[in-house]
């Protein structure tokens, strides 16, 4: 069973959220949090490159598996360097006048600045991505503007203490792990790190979490619509759902205006 279920049990019953949080010194559990189709899109842009080099109209509905290679019908080191070159593309971005100016090109998933201020008075947050590090410059981006205090009143839930251990952003770069710097797979990093609950896309590492008794909550998407039935895998819509499971009292997210920086 999950740890937050765990602690939530223990000792004594919580009537609401802000009680549990006030009460406090419990050390909070940690929570796994992909980043790319998780917290920024990423397939989708890959994809306006590709169709534009290839003439195809290849677009997310089509994806029934996060394997690209076999949605897209071409091998798999192939894919890899259509990859390598849509990163080059867009780490030229970075170096441009536009972005020094000022223009972001992160397209956040909806909803989770909010769900991840809400999460992060309940878990302590750990960015986990297969995302190749030539992205670096963009994942640093991610990192910088996923902040507590983005929003008008300081927070997303000013009626919520913010825990004195966290700073406002809500993944700093050193609570980013890539894999692939580390030669883990995710389920290993998360059993040796002691993290218990992920959030996920790829509906094979939600099996890979789950054989390795970590619950995997999986954000809806096309290829994971048929992700396997398992007691660890919960799939839901969105973070709206997400939360509801992870943090108790059905908390409503607040509309948080869809966040487009390209
Ligand atoms: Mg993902």
């Amino acid at each position: 069973m999950a740890n937050h279920r765990a602690l939530w049990m223990r000792g004594r019953r919580f009537e609401s959220a802000r009680d549990y949080l006030v009460v406090g010194k419990i050390s909070k559990p940690k929570l796994a949090v992909d980043l790319d189709e998780t917290v920024v899109y990423l397939l989708r842009h890959f994809l306006d490159f590709y169709n534009a080099e290839h003439s195809t109209g290849f677009s997310e509905e089509h994806f029934f598996s996060y394997n690209w290679w076999e949605v897209l019908g071409i091998s798999k080191e192939r894919a890899y360097a259509e990859a390598a070159e849509y990163i080059k593309d867009k780490m030229k971005m970075y170096e441009s006048p536009e972005f020094f100016d000022g223009r972001f090109h992160i397209e956040f998933v909806e909803g989770v600045e909010p769900a991840l201020d809400l999460l992060c008075r309940f878990y302590d947050l750990h960015a986990l991505s297969d995302r190749s590090p030539m992205l670096e410059p963009d994942t640093f981006n991610i990192s910088s503007w996923l902040c507590a205090e983005d929003c008008e009143g300081g927070t997303y839930f000013p009626e919520l203490p913010f825990p004195e251990d966290h700073e406002p952003l809500l993944l700093p770069m050193d609570k980013i792990v890539l894999t692939q710097e580390t030669g883990l797979t995710k389920s290993q990093f998360c059993r040796q790190a002691g993290i218990l609950t992920a959030i996920d896309d790829n509906p094979d590492v939600a099996q890979d979490y789950a054989k390795n008794g970590i619950h995997a909550i999986v954000l809806a998407k096309p290829w994971n619509r048929y992700v396997s039935k398992h007691p660890l895998i919960t799939r839901v819509k969105d973070w709206q759902e997400a939360c509801n499971i992870l943090v108790p009292g059905k908390i409503k997210l607040p509309k948080a205006e869809k966040s487009v920086y390209i």
